[in-house]
C-alpha cells in the first residue's frame, strides 16, 4: 500500500463487491478485508461489474469485437 497526500493506493488490489451504505460505500476485498470509503469511481473497465452490480446500463453499439493475444517464443 501506498500512501500520498490526496489518495491511498492499493496495488494488485481486487474488489469483490460493493455495497452502498447510508454514509458510505463498503468494498470487500481479498482476505476478508473491508474498506469503508465515501465514493466510488468505477473505472474497471468496459466489462465493469461495479456498473453491473448497479444495474447501470451502456450507450452505444456495445460489444465491438472479441480480441485474444498469444504470446509465444520461436525461432
Ligand atoms: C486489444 C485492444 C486494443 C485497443 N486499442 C485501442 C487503441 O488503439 N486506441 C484507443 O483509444 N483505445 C484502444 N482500446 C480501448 C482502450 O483500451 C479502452 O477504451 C481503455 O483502456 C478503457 O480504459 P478504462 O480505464 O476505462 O478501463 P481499463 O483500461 O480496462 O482499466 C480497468 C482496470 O480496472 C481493473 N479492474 C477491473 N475489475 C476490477 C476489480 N474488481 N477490482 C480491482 N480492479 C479491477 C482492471 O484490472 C484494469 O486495470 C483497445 C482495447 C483493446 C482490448
Amino acid at each position: 500500500m501506498t500512501a500520498e497526500p490526496l489518495a491511498e493506493v492499493k496495488f494488485d488490489c481486487e474488489v469483490l463487491n460493493i455495497q452502498a451504505h447510508e454514509d458510505c460505500v463498503r468494498l470487500s476485498l481479498p482476505g476478508n478485508q473491508t474498506v469503508d470509503v465515501p465514493w466510488v469511481v468505477a473505472a474497471d473497465g468496459a466489462g465493469s461489474a461495479i456498473r453491473r452490480s448497479l444495474d447501470v446500463e451502456t450507450d452505444g453499439p456495445g460489444d465491438m469485437g472479441h480480441f485474444l493475444n498469444v504470446m509465444f517464443r520461436a525461432n
